[in-house]
């Protein structure tokens, strides 16, 4: 959650930029029973500044996920791997959908993004995978 008040043209900027849609999970905002969050990329506990290319449009489940993380533990190589920039990074570059609505990591920053927010919990599977089917998001 931000501390810092962001303008609501800063608001609108974000919004406009995702598409409408939340940049971790691609679920639209207007599909959500609650407004999406703006999330500090790099956390304001970090050090992450609140301007545009550091923010990004989150649902609640993965803003509260996501919380201060800035990366994933990797077991294998015992090291942290950054997670997934919406600002920086091509979605499809380190996801892909499945038409059952689990989504699959393409690297290890999406790997870790995956698990970090929580992105395929039975749940939120379930519900893209409904999504995908009625078109609202795209597999691929
Ligand atoms: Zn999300």
């Amino acid at each position: 959650m931000s501390k810092t008040y962001i303008p609501v043209i800063l608001r609108r900027q974000i919004k406009e930029a995702a598409n409408h849609c939340c940049e971790y999970c691609c679920v639209p905002e207007a599909v959500s029973f609650a407004s999406y969050h703006i999330d500090h990329i790099i956390s304001e506990k970090q050090g992450g500044e609140t301007v545009f290319s550091n923010l990004a449009l989150a649902c609640r489940l993965c803003n509260l996920s996501k919380g201060s993380s800035i990366a994933a533990w990797h077991e294998f190589r015992e090291a942290l791997i950054r997670l997934y920039n919406p600002r920086k990074d091509a979605w499809h570059q380190h996801f892909q959908f499945r038409p059952s609505g689990l989504i699959v990591a393409r690297t290890e920053i999406g790997l870790g993004t995956i698990r970090v927010l929580n992105l395929n919990d039975l749940n939120r599977v379930s519900a893209r995978s409904a999504l995908i089917d009625a078109g609202v998001i795209m597999e691929g």
